[in-house]
């Protein structure tokens, strides 16, 4: 396989991967006002590794901040997923009104994984005004973590068992949920037709950059320059 370096990174991808990652940065910088971007000398920032699985933390802890994409998570919807954490939000299944909407099949969830469908409290998770979104990215689907193949999540309303789960990429609810937490503002009247769906273009708000590896030692890779403070620390990890 191909090896090289990029300008995202210190650590041996392949030149496939980088476009990997580069097609989610895209996803954000075509439907949000986020903009990921190599790291000059912040000190937050996104450090991307090959960990043990997919995983992140929700919003800036401060620092270097690990997301792990490693084996089986190189993925456009798992990127976006872990990316999405990062700017601050959590799972769509952990809302505080999330019974509302869908039923947790305790009995059929992998021994020891019941923390996955742990609610958020609706003081930490914020909202915004927002319904409730079977199509987020920050979805999991109908199976997750099921110990027998059967359901784990069913939807209350229905038809939507099968749609939790197969976002491919940020749906509308989520870049509107993203635009309105960091403020994006529409750019004067242009649209961006964006996958069929007319969506507001955003000034720069929120640099989110990976290091310059020739000034950076150690294998950092990426780097958030201002993003939101969470009140937690607490790492989102994915089987
Ligand atoms: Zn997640």
């Amino acid at each position: 396989m191909e090896k090289s370096l990029s300008k995202w990174t210190q650590l041996s991808v392949t030149s496939n991967e980088v476009k990997i990652i580069e097609k989610a940065f895209s996803s954000y910088r075509t439907k949000t006002c986020i903009r990921f971007v190599p790291r000059i000398d912040e000190q937050d920032y996104l450090n991307i590794v090959k960990g043990y699985g997919c995983y992140s933390q929700v919003g800036r802890t401060g620092g270097k901040q690990e997301i792990s994409l490693g084996r089986g998570c190189l993925f456009h919807e798992i990127i976006v997923h872990e990316l999405m954490h990062s700017v601050g939000f959590w799972h769509e299944h952990s809302r505080a009104d999330r019974d509302d909407h869908i039923k947790i099949v305790w009995e059929n969830i992998l021994p020891g994984m019941k923390s996955q469908f742990d609610k958020i409290s609706a003081a930490l998770q914020d909202l915004q005004g927002e319904s409730y979104d079977y199509r987020s990215i920050m979805h999991y689907d109908s199976t997750a973590f099921s110990r027998n193949g059967k359901n784990t999540i069913e939807t209350v309303e229905d038809g939507f068992t099968e749609v939790i789960g197969s976002a491919t990429d940020l749906s509308q609810m989520d870049v509107v949920k993203i635009n309105k937490l960091y403020q994006c503002r529409p750019r004067k009247k242009e649209k961006m037709i964006v996958g069929g769906t007319s969506l507001p273009t955003a000034s720069v708000t929120t640099r989110i950059v990976t290091p310059s590896p020739t000034t950076n030692s150690g294998g950092e890779s990426r780097f958030i320059a201002k993003f939101l403070d969470t009140e937690s620390s607490r790492i989102i990890f994915h089987s």
